[in-house]
């Protein structure tokens, strides 16, 4: 077995003994391997180990490698900030965007959708711990941005994403993790219209065992996978 097809198998055993340890079924925790600066060969080696969703941060990366690997059945995900006038890359390109943070970039990807006759799932990217330097909506505007984004006939709101502030310690996090789970059950009991509060998209390499403890749907993992970037 590769190096890359043993970490995921051991990814894989920690994602269900998290799970497991907390009452959660293994199944409702998704894996996202995160790709930036990784090669189409080292993506095609984690596709052939039957990882089948990857997460890219770079529109022109992506785009790059999507081609390349147009004859895999991968969905890709967006997880990097976004800028408006990469909305409509966006969504020719992924299955879920993770990073919405804003009505005007909402709008435009709801233009953008309409244009190619399709519905394009998103994730509100909420900033937890007020850092200026972070994208994300700050909690109160995330609660009005679901409510204005629900408006949008060509987007389908599928939950929360947070990028939290970075600690050494997984449970100096994990209020982080826990606030965004609040913050899901509060916006999912007011019943909006074409909002599901479905996913919670949290956890990286350092801290994804603590996330599945607080509830995330889909952990980001690259380092663990793919060994450090440079
Ligand atoms: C890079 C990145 C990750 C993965 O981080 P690792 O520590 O390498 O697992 C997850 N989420 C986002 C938004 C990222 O940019």
């Amino acid at each position: 077995m590769n190096a890359i097809a043993e970490n995921i198998k051991q990814i894989r055993q920690r994602i269900k003994k998290a799970a497991l340890d907390c009452g959660r079924s293994p199944q409702d925790v998704g894996l996202v391997a995160v790709t930036k600066t990784v090669s189409p060969e080292k993506i095609r080696k984690a596709a052939e180990a039957g990882l089948d969703c990857f997460g890219e941060n770079y529109i022109q990366e992506a785009d790059k490698k999507i081609k390349d690997l147009s004859d895999t059945r991968i969905s890709w995900h967006f997880i990097g900030h976004l800028q408006s006038n990469k909305a409509k890359y966006a969504v020719r390109l992924f299955d879920l965007i993770h990073s919405v943070d804003s009505l005007k970039l909402a709008k435009e990807l709801n233009r953008q959708a309409a244009r190619h006759g399709r519905v394009q799932k998103i994730l509100i990217q909420v900033n937890l711990g007020g850092e200026q330097t972070k994208s994300g909506a700050e909690k109160q505007a995330a609660e009005e941005l679901v409510y204005d984004v629900a408006g949008l006939e060509n987007l389908s709101v599928r939950g929360l994403m947070t990028l939290p502030p970075f600690f050494d310690a997984p449970e100096k996090v994990r209020p982080y993790f826990r606030q965004l789970g609040a913050l899901r059950r509060e916006i999912a009991a007011k019943n909006i219209a074409n909002v599901e509060m479905a996913e919670l998209s949290m956890g990286m390499t350092g801290d994804f065992e603590t996330a599945i403890e607080e509830g995330a749907t889909l952990v980001r993992i690259g380092t663990a996978i793919f060994g450090e970037r440079s």
